[in-house]
């Protein structure tokens, strides 16, 4: 998570390993991180050719080589709050919208404002700061990149707890998502000093569009592998469902049809990962490989579509217990003597429907992954 492409081999390896990844967590998270890298490796070797320099190229290695030898987990803080949508940063009421400069010195520079989504915030080490949409002149101060420590003074979150905000856990925590949530917080930065070695450009506004582009593509193409491991859970958890009401998909044209319907969009568009790394096109600036962005763009437009579809299809094959079984508190719980109705006592085939004996399974069998699933 913390490489720059060195060639199409690793796009094709990092999408396999988010989706083996996203199989076991649902969202694997640090790949952001990752995709943040390498738009930035592409945005600084830009800026060093434009001007004859080298100086950014070289502040941008000795970063990764840091954050590698530390092996630290990096927030990607891209979103700005961006206030009133039909004004342009410069023209917002309140500048704090954006992150921006407010002053600069020898030692680096300052910079204060809002980023609204950033997934993982409070469990990451460290922030990368990145301009969010295109800009212009008069935009200067906004068009800054930079890495910030999660404690830096003046930084202030706002986080969305992981798992089901408002649930009550009256018995424990969610069984999942205790293990697995996914955290995103509002991030406040007020006059949050950066030193010169962490910032990678400001000022440059030319170059904003380029960096949330190539951002935007690599990012595309991790999250089709993310959604691609998504769906293998939902896979193996409907072949389960299926297996739980002792029906076999593979003997049964009703549910074999829809499980191959799923089964159809997680790999078609898995597919256009693929040929998004197969076609990556060497940066001629960084040297480093960008997944086509076409295929990219092709493939998050489809999962992120046909997401719903994927949801309805596992819906169809499990039937209505999906959404009417008690939740994670009611499985933690064990009943004082066992008096499950006959009528839904688990099936010779499937010993999982009954709440202590499922958090058992659940806790000791491995999750349904791709290989060992359906196919
Ligand atoms: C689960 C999740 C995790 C995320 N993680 C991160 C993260 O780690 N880091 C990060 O930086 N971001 C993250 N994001 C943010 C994500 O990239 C943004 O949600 C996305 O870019 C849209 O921005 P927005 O939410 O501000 O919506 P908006 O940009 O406000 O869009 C809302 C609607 O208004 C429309 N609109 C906006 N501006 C205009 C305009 N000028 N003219 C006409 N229509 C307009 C849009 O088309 C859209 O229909 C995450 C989002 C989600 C949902």
């Amino acid at each position: 998570m913390l490489q720059v492409n060195e060639s199409s081999g690793d796009l094709l390896n990092k999408l396999e390993v988010v989706r083996v990844l996203c199989q076991e967590t649902g969202c694997a998270q640090r790949y952001l991180g990752h995709d943040a890298l390498n738009g930035i490796a592409q945005a600084v070797a830009r800026i060093d050719d434009e001007r004859g320099s080298t100086e950014h190229r070289a502040r941008f290695a000795a970063y990764l080589a840091d954050v590698q030898d530390r092996d630290i987990a990096l927030g990607v803080a891209m979103t700005d709050a961006k206030g009133d949508r039909s004004k342009k940063p410069h023209q917002q009421a309140n500048p704090d919208t954006y992150v921006h400069v407010v002053s600069r010195d020898a030692k680096g520079i300052v910079i204060s404002g809002t980023k609204a989504i950033v997934t993982g915030a409070p469990y990451m080490h460290e922030l990368l700061v990145m301009p969010s949409r295109n800009m212009g002149r008069e935009d200067a101060d906004f068009a800054v990149c930079c890495a910030v420590p999660v404690d830096a003074t003046g930084v202030t979150m706002v986080s969305r707890p992981a798992g089901r905000p408002g649930e009550k856990n009256e018995h424990g925590d969610a069984l999942f998502s205790r293990q697995y949530g996914q955290s995103t917080a509002v991030v406040i930065f007020d006059k949050v000093f950066v030193p010169w070695d962490r910032v990678f450009f400001e000022g440059e506004w030319e170059l904003s569009h380029t960096l949330t582009y190539s951002y935007a593509t690599h990012h595309r193409h991790s999250c089709i592998a993310a959604r691609a491991g998504f769906g293998d859970l939902l896979i193996g958890a409907g072949a389960l469902m299926c297996e739980a009401n002792g029906l076999l998909p593979d003997e049964k044209s009703n549910l074999r049809e829809p499980m191959v319907e799923l089964i159809k969009i997680v790999e078609g568009f898995y597919a256009c990962g693929v040929a998004a790394s197969v076609y990556a096109t060497q940066d001629r600036h960084s040297g480093s490989f960008m997944p086509d962005a076409v295929f990219s763009n092709i493939g998050k437009l489809l999962l992120a579509t046909q997401i719903y579809d994927m949801h309805r299809l596992a819906h169809e094959v499990s039937g209505g217990l999906i959404v009417a079984l008690p939740g994670p508190m009611r499985i933690t719980t064990r009943p004082r003597r066992p008096r499950s109705p006959k009528c839904c006592a688990p099936t010779p085939t499937c010993r999982r429907t009954s709440g202590s004996r499922w958090r058992a399974s659940w806790k000791t069998s491995p999750p349904p992954t791709r290989r060992a699933g359906i196919r």
